[in-house]
């Protein structure tokens, strides 16, 4: 394995990130990750039809208390953001859209584990229930049948943990508005799915 410096390092992972499809990579420090246990609350109320289907999403991961905790030991972060077409976003290319996001992140963190970031985690949007096991009755680790089936791509939602995605983006020095599904019709307006690899 090639010896990198701290800068050498951040610089490779964005660079990793951005071969492996993200339109914008970059870094933000821990303080520049801002968490409201009232995004959390919303997995909760109004309920995600997701709440509680997957060691994924609430309540079955630490919330905004655990994120909290690991910013202690964060060194940096890489914010990522795919571009997505609102009518491809809101269609049902959707899931193949989040379960890319999904790879994507989990990619960047293995990338980051081997050059040393041995604690980092990534995190991205949706629910791996419905994106890797839509045609299972259960978790498996929920369940307690066994381990993750796809240990290699799921990652958890930030949404769970009350990342402020708006505020991270802006962070990141990312530009770009959320196409909310009334832009579907509209062929030439652009969305966005983000993830973030934090890296300790
Ligand atoms: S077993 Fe399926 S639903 Fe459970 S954490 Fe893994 S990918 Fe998600």
């Amino acid at each position: 394995m090639k010896s990198f410096s701290k800068d050498q390092k951040l610089k490779e992972l964005v660079r990793i990130a951005r071969e492996l499809g993200a339109a914008e990579a970059g870094i933000v420090s821990p303080n520049d990750i801002f968490v409201e246990d009232a995004l959390a609350d919303l997995c909760r109320k109004p309920r995600c039809p997701a709440f509680g289907l997957s060691a994924g999403c609430p309540p079955h991961v630490s919330g905004p208390a655990g994120f909290r905790e690991m910013k202690k030991r964060m060194r940096h972060a890489i914010v990522i953001k795919i571009d997505v077409p609102a009518s491809v976003l809101f269609s049902d290319q959707r899931i193949d859209i989040m379960r890319f996001l999904h790879e994507t992140a989990s990619e960047i963190e293995r990338s980051a584990v081997g050059m040393g970031y041995s604690e980092s985690r990534a995190f991205a949007g949706g629910s791996c229930k419905t994106l890797f096991c839509r045609d299972y009755a259960e978790c498996r680790v929920i369940s307690e049948r066994g381990a993750c089936r796809r240990p290699e791509s799921a990652r958890p939602s930030m949404s769970g943990f009350g990342i402020n995605v708006s505020k991270l983006l802006q962070a990141a020095g990312f530009n770009g508005e959320f196409q909310t599904e009334a832009a579907y019709d509209d062929e030439e307006s652009m969305s966005w799915v983000a993830g973030l690899i934090a890296l300790a």
